[in-house]
C-alpha cells in the first residue's frame, strides 16, 4: 500500500474520512479548570514537592498552589509525576495472526489494528511521549494521535533510518540528500545505523558518511539517534551526533568523550532482551532471529551482563547524560516501565536518577525541556500517578493508576486495580 492509501485507510477504518474538523480531547478540554490534590509529587527534575495542588486549563499546567480547589482528582496517597518519555521504542513491532513477530514492516489491516494497540497500552503504561525509530508507517500513528482521534502516547518519529553497510548508503552528498529526503517526508529526527549487531562488528559507516549524516541533520534543525556499538561509539561521538543508542563495547574513554561533547547516551538494562527471553517461541525463526528458542535465550544471556556491566559504568562517568530508551519491540509495548526496575535492581542505578532520565533529562534530549518532563507552570500537563512510592520501591513504576496527557485523563482506576492493564500479549504463540 502506498503511504497516502495506508493514510486514507487508517482513516477509514476509524470511520473518520469525512471528518473535516477533527474534534480533539484537547478542544473538549480548554473551557475547563481541573484541580489535582498530591501528597507527594516528582516534579521531574529531581525534587520531591509535598502536600500541592497542580492547576490545569485547557492543556497546560497554570499553577503549583497548595490553596487551589476544589480538588477534581484526589491523588493523594500516590506518587505524581511527569508522563515519562521513552527515547527509543518501535510501536509498530508487532506479534502476526499466528502469534509470531513479525517485526515492523507489515502494512494490512491487522498490523494496524495491532499498531494502535502497543500506542494504547504504551500510553496505559505512563509513557506519554516516546520517539519510535525505524518504521516508515509510525507517521501515520503520529497523527492520528496527535489529532486527538486515537489514544496513544505523544510520538517523534524518524520513519526510516539510514543504514550501512558504508559503500551502498552512499556518498557524502547523497547522504545529506538523503537526509533532506526524510525531513520533507515528516521525519521528527534521523535515525542512524552506524554499527552491526550487539555482540560483534565495528562500524558499518565511514567516519565522512556519519559527519555528512549528522552535520546535515543540524542544518536542517534534526536530531540525530545512532545505533552505535564499539568503534561506531567515538565515531558517531566526534560527528556531532546527538544521541547513541546501546552502545556495547564503548570503553570508559568512549563514554568521558561523549560526556565532553554532551552527547546524550541511550544504552538498555534489560527490558527488551527479557521480552525476548519471555516470547521466545514467538521470537524464534522470525525475521533476523535465532532459529530455535534456545539459541534466543543463550544469546540473550551472552548480552545482558554486557548491558549491566555498560550501564553501570556509565552511571559513574562525570556529566554523562543518560537517558531512558527502553528500545521496547513486540510483548514490551505498556511494560516499558520494567526498564526503570532493570536500572536500578541490576545496575545499582539510583531510582531518582532513573527516573529524572524519562522526564527532564528524557525532553531535553528531544529538545522539548520546555514543554514536557516536568511538572510546573506552563508545561504541558503529562501527569501520571503511581501506586507506591518508586523512589523506595521501583517495582511500583508497574502500577500506574492515573494518566493525564496535555490535560485530558485517559486512565484514572481504583489503586490496585493494575493488573489487568499490563500489556502483556496472548495467544497461539504465548508462553
Ligand atoms: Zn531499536
Amino acid at each position: 500500500m502506498t503511504p497516502a492509501g495506508m493514510n486514507r485507510w487508517i482513516l477509514s477504518i476509524l470511520g473518520l474520512a469525512a471528518l473535516t474538523q477533527p474534534v480533539t480531547p484537547q478542544t473538549a478540554a480548554h473551557s475547563k479548570r481541573i484541580v489535582i490534590a498530591a501528597s507527594s509529587a516528582l516534579d521531574g527534575k529531581g525534587r520531591v514537592l509535598r502536600n500541592t495542588r497542580i492547576v490545569i486549563e485547557g492543556t497546560k499546567i497554570v499553577a503549583l498552589d497548595p490553596k487551589a480547589g476544589p480538588a477534581d482528582y484526589d491523588l493523594r496517597g500516590l506518587t505524581v509525576l511527569p508522563g515519562w518519555i521513552d527515547a527509543h521504542v518501535h510501536i509498530t513491532w508487532i506479534f502476526g495472526k499466528d502469534g509470531k513477530n513479525v517485526g515492523g514492516g507489515e502494512t494490512t489491516q491487522d498490523a494496524a489494528y495491532r499498531t494502535a494497540s502497543n500506542a494504547w497500552l504504551t500510553l496505559m503504561g505512563g509513557f506519554t511521549t516516546v520517539q519510535s525509530v525505524g518504521s516508515p508507517s509510525d507517521i501515520f500513528l503520529r497523527d492520528v494521535i496527535a489529532q486527538g482521534l486515537l489514544a496513544g502516547p505523544r510520538i517523534l518519529t524518524s520513519m526510516e533510518g539510514l543504514s550501512g553497510p558504508g559503500e551502498q548508503t552512499g556518498t557524502p552528498d547523497e547522504i545529506r540528500a538523503y537526509v533532506r529526503k526524510q525531513k520533507a517526508a515528516g521525519a521528527d529526527l534521523i535515525k542512524i545505523m552506524a554499527s552491526g549487531g550487539m555482540l560483534q562488528g565495528s562500524k558499518t559507516l565511514s567516519q565522512e558518511q556519519l559527519n555528512a549524516a549528522c552535520d546535515e541533520a543540524k542544518k536542517q534543525g534534526l536530531r540525530t539517534l545512532v545505533h552505535a556499538c564499539r568503534d561506531a561509539v567515538p565515531a558517531a561521538t566526534l560527528a556531532g551526533c546527538t544521541q547513541i543508542e546501546h552502545g556495547l563495547g564503548a570503553t570508559d574513554q568512549d563514554l568521558k568523550l561523549m560526556a565532553e561533547k554532551g552527547t546524550y547516551f541511550d544504552p538498555q538494562a534489560g527490558l527488551t532482551l527479557e521480552t525476548y527471553t519471555l516470547n521466545k517461541g514467538r521470537y524464534a525463526g522470525s525475521p533476523y532471529f535465532p532459529k530455535t528458542e534456545e539459541a534466543i535465550v543463550s544469546t540473550n544471556e551472552k548480552i545482558l551482563p554486557l548491558n549491566h556491566e555498560l550501564m553501570r559504568h556509565a552511571s559513574k562517568i562525570k556529566g554523562l547524560k543518560i537517558v531512558f530508551g527502553s528500545d521496547a519491540v513486540a510483548g514490551a509495548h505498556g511494560r516499558n516501565a520494567e526498564e526503570f526496575i532493570d536500572r536500578v535492581r541490576d545496575c545499582g542505578v539510583d531510582p531518582m536518577t532513573a527516573l529524572v532520565s524519562a522526564n527532564s533529562l528524557g525532553a531535553e534530549a528531544l529538545d522539548m525541556a520546555d514543554q514536557i518532563g516536568s511538572i510546573a507552570a506552563g508545561m504541558q500537563a503529562d501527569i501520571i500517578a503511581l501506586d507506591g512510592n518508586p523512589l523506595k520501591d521501583i517495582t511500583a513504576v508497574r502500577r500506574v493508576v492515573f494518566v493525564m496527557k496535555g490535560g485530558v485523563v485517559f486512565k484514572n482506576v481504583a489503586r490496585g486495580a493494575i493488573p489487568a492493564l499490563t500489556g502483556f500479549p496472548s495467544g497461539p504463540a504465548g508462553a
